[in-house]
């Protein structure tokens, strides 16, 4: 089959594009997830053609079936990455080949037919070019990029769908650091858990995030902004949180963050930073830390930062953690200078401001 850059997408330019000045005006202050581009990206799958018919063409609605099994048997996948404006005015990817293989280890585990990496690849390059005129500055953010996948076939039945559409859209995002790194507020979810063994937990499906979201009204009722979810079999281990991994700060600076043993997604920022951190002599463990050790250790002191990174906030630096007997405080609720370090090596290679000694930038 022909995928990857031989493969033909067509283009038709969309006849009624946002106006130069509505565009600036959301690229100055976009915030996060509210704005789109003015284009989107489509390639169909069935079992005859493979993968045909790719096009970018005007944003826009999409009509469906009411019978397609996305809508009854949740059969859908997605990623999530970024473009990044270099000074020079270079459009940067971080690692996109991460995010494909990641959507292709996705699609296995919901019995979806992958869509091949270097066609993932592909699709973003030629995407992001169309759409170059929709990054933010660096001061300001990225271009979100937000890759997806339906079970399109109108059946009822529970099987898997043997029609796949793929879609490309794009969000101009403002960056949570740029008005710095504000330490958020975490609840310790101790009743609902996000990923049984043997489950989804390692895939990026739109029904985890579903079921997470009765947890995150929990930790919003309790004031808090993000949740931390704890292992499903004993309730006890940390896992992850809501959509970022977690790294814990010791008081000898080595580092700690929680296994990938198949109930977590594996973040290409958590791998970034497991590279960075060895890289700067930092030790760094991958073991299961039980949330009421993290409890006592925040008391002991022995706790001294605590962050949660992923592609959309980078890293946010956790400052107060709260459960059902009360608040602890990290690092007096201060970002800690090990996470902003490890923060603007990330950020600096992500921008091109810095040297890039793993090509992990396109
Ligand atoms: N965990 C979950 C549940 C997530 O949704 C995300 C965001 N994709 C992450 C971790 C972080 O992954 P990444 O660094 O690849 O964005």
């Amino acid at each position: 089959m022909n995928s990857g850059k031989n493969f033909s997408i067509t283009f038709e330019k969309n006849p009624s594009p946002l106006s130069e000045s509505q565009r600036k005006s959301i690229l100055q202050d976009p915030g996060f997830g509210k704005s789109f581009t003015d284009h989107m990206l489509l390639i169909e799958y069935n079992t005859e053609q493979g993968w045909h018919n790719a096009r970018i063409k005007a944003y826009g609605p999409i009509s469906l079936d009411p019978a397609v099994c996305v809508f009854h048997y949740g059969q859908e996948i997605f990623e999530g990455l970024k473009a990044y404006k270099a000074k020079d005015g270079r459009i940067l990817l971080f690692r996109p080949e991460a995010n494909a293989q990641r959507f292709v280890n996705s699609a296995k585990r919901m019995a979806m037919t992958p869509l091949p990496e270097d066609l993932f690849i592909h699709a973003v390059h030629e995407f992001v070019k169309v759409e170059k005129d929709w990054l933010p500055d660096q001061s300001v953010g990225t271009l979100y990029l937000r890759p997806f996948m339906i079970a399109s076939t109108p059946y009822l039945g529970v099987k898997p769908s043997p029609n796949y559409l793929f879609m490309l859209i794009a969000s101009p995002a403002g960056s949570y650091f740029s008005k710095g790194a504000k330490p958020v507020t975490v609840w310790i979810s101790e009743f609902y858990t996000r990923a049984a063994s043997g489950g989804t937990g390692e895939a990026k499906c739109g029904g985890n995030y579903a079921a997470s979201l009765v947890a995150q009204q929990e930790a919003t009722k309790n004031n808090c902004d993000q949740l931390v979810f704890l292992d499903a079999a004993e309730h006890k281990w940390i896992e992850e949180m809501g959509g970022m991994n977690i790294f814990f700060v010791f008081d000898d600076g080595s580092l700690m963050t929680p296994p990938l043993t198949g109930t977590i997604l594996p973040g290409v920022t958590r791998n970034s930073i497991l590279t960075l951190a060895k890289a700067k002599g930092l030790t760094v463990r991958e073991e299961r830390y039980a949330a009421s050790q993290w409890i006592k250790d925040i008391q002991s002191g022995k706790i001294r930062e605590v962050f949660a990174c992923g592609t959309a906030a980078v890293v946010s630096p956790i400052g107060f953690v709260k459960d059902k007997n009360g608040e602890y405080t990290i690092h007096n609720g201060q970002p800690g200078p090990i996470t902003q370090d490890i923060q603007k090596t990330l950020v600096d290679i992500q921008y091109g401001n810095a040297p890039d000694p793993y090509n992990w930038v396109q």
